[in-house]
């Protein structure tokens, strides 16, 4: 029996095992230290945490039916079942819904997200006997190996930029790249560095797949694979940003201290990667293909779009809480600033709808969502967040700066603070604990974070609206004013 198929678990983990799964020699490298323990690390462990307290809603009787599934008496993460009916397309859907909802999706990296990849790549495995036959085995295997042990799952689909104008020629640089540099017996021995681990140091496996939507040129063969391995593989290092979890209250940083999910470049020192974990393999050409024609990228866009929908409602929500706060509610502009983060939601939710209720059967003989709604989707929300961000910064103006700390509640100040920040809808306690709430939306590091997070997850937003261009059937409209134009 193959090393994978050996470990096969069983189904879904609470929150203490996933932790415990956490607490190994992992090389996690944060503000000039290596950190022991992600699990306790005063920057990294209130995120792990926040994602234990999520694996245990998995056992919560009220919501299994929805965030797992029954097979042969084994319960498993709803978001690794391959949907066979357009029915299981939006029980999917209401799961990845449901998960968002418990962050309001300020967790943006749920494992949903490379769930659905990897339940993508296995549905679709076909794809990657081009490459080489074993590959299909191997990816099954791991599908069976992430989904039977509830792995968490990071990835790094993107080579460090050394040249712009080599980088849009589709080849990478053997400086900063990660690229193979040989083989043994064993695997593949890669050397290098990819962008940019969301949640890797709170992640069991890394995947090391290509870019979703960068093409690489035909000869770039030494930086064509794809392949997953263990956060703690000997060799692997991640190193992070800055924490924005400062060690506050939840009440002075009410989304930087549950939802910091970090990110993290990784560095491969001559990681030996072996040959069951392996995907594709000197294939340039399939590896761009591999996204599309897996339709990995169509499940991740529906995590996306069901993601987005949680969290422009919230800010759809806090702008009404804002605008309640001082009666501004009955102002007219106000209104209409208000109703365009409700546009922007709205929007969002029949790209959600349209790719649901249009689901059809794919090549492969398995359900996936209509694409079109939800690529709309995934190049319009980045435009979208910077502008509802925007308008929580408009709305709460001063306020976004008139907030103490919980500590000045109980202080000296206390009588002044209780006096001087109350306003004609909400005491002072209330009306400080709204305004830091949105502070760490629209002007904290947690927050600015997020933005940029929205701008660039899926890729450079040129590059995607190109995409999306090539894709469009462009050729009916043009018929149609050629039609015009050719009328007598
Ligand atoms: C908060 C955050 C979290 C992220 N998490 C992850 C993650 O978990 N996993 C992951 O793999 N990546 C992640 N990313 C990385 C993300 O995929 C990249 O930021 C994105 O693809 C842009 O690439 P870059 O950052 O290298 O940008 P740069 O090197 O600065 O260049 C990108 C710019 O170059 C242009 N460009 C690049 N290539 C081409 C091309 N071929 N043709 C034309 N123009 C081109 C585009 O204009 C683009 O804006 C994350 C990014 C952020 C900001």
């Amino acid at each position: 029996m193959s090393g994978l198929k050996s470990q096969f678990g069983n189904g879904i983990r609470n929150g203490k095992q996933y932790l415990e799964g956490l607490r190994d020699d992992r090389e996690v490298w944060i503000h000039g230290a290596r950190v022991p323990d992600v699990t306790t690390h005063p920057g990294l462990s209130r995120g792990a945490q926040t994602l234990a307290g999520f694996m245990d809603r998995q056992f919560d009787p009220k919501l299994s039916d929805l965030i797992t599934y029954d097979e042969g008496g084994t319960r498993f993460a709803t978001s690794y079942m391959i949907p066979k009916s357009q029915q299981d397309i939006v029980r999917r859907g209401d799961a990845f819904y449901e998960w968002a909802t418990w962050s309001n999706g300020m967790f943006g990296r749920t494992p949903d997200y490379k769930n659905a990849s990897v339940m993508a790549f296995a549905a679709g495995a076909e794809f990657l006997a081009e490459g080489r036959p074993e590959f299909v085995e191997n990816m099954r295997n791991y599908y069976e190996y992430i989904r039977t042990n509830d792995k968490v799952l990071t990835h790094t689909l993107v080579n460090p930029t050394f040249n712009f104008a080599q980088a849009k020629e589709g080849r990478y640089d053997e400086k900063v790249a990660l690229q193979v540099v040989r083989e043994t017996d064993d695997g593949i021995v890669v050397n290098g560095a990819r962008l940019l681990a969301t949640l890797g140091p709170h992640a069991d496996e890394i995947e090391v797949f290509p870019s979703t939507l960068l093409k690489a040129s035909e000869d770039n063969i030494p930086f064509a694979f794809a392949f997953a391995i263990p956060a703690n593989t000997k060799g692997v290092r991640m190193i992070c940003r800055d924490t924005y979890d400062h060690g506050k209250s939840h009440y002075d940083a009410p989304l930087a201290s549950r939802f910091e999910e970090m990110d993290a470049v990784v560095i491969f020192d001559n990681v030996l990667v072996p040959w069951e974990r392996l995907f594709m393999y000197r294939e340039p050409l399939l590896c761009n293909r591999a996204f599309a024609e897996t339709n990995a990228v169509v499940h991740m866009m529906h995590q996306v779009v069901c993601g987005k929908l949680a969290k422009a409602e919230f800010i759809v929500g806090l702008l009404c809480a804002i605008a309640k706060a001082t009666g501004k509610d009955t102002d007219m502009a106000v209104k209409g600033m208000i109703a365009e983060a409700m546009w922007m939601t709205e929007s969002v939710r029949a790209f959600r709808f349209q790719a649901e209720a249009l689901a059809h059967e794919d090549q492969y003989g398995n359900y996936i969502p209509l694409r079109r709604p939800l690529d709309t989707s995934r190049n319009l929300f980045p435009k979208m967040y910077p502008r509802l961000i925007e308008l929580v910064q408009l709305l709460g103006s001063s306020s976004l700066m008139a907030t103490p700390s919980e500590a000045d509640l109980g202080n000296d100040l206390a009588d002044d603070v209780a006096q001087y920040f109350q306003t004609v809808n909400l005491s002072s306690k209330d009306r400080i604990a709204l305004f830091r709430l949105a502070h760490d939306v629209a002007v904290s590091g947690f927050g600015n974070r997020q933005v940029l997070y929205e701008r660039f997850f899926f890729g450079p937003q040129n590059v995607l609206a190109s995409v999306y261009y090539d894709l469009y059937n462009k050729d009916d409209m043009i018929a149609r004013v050629d039609e015009l134009l050719g009328r007598q």
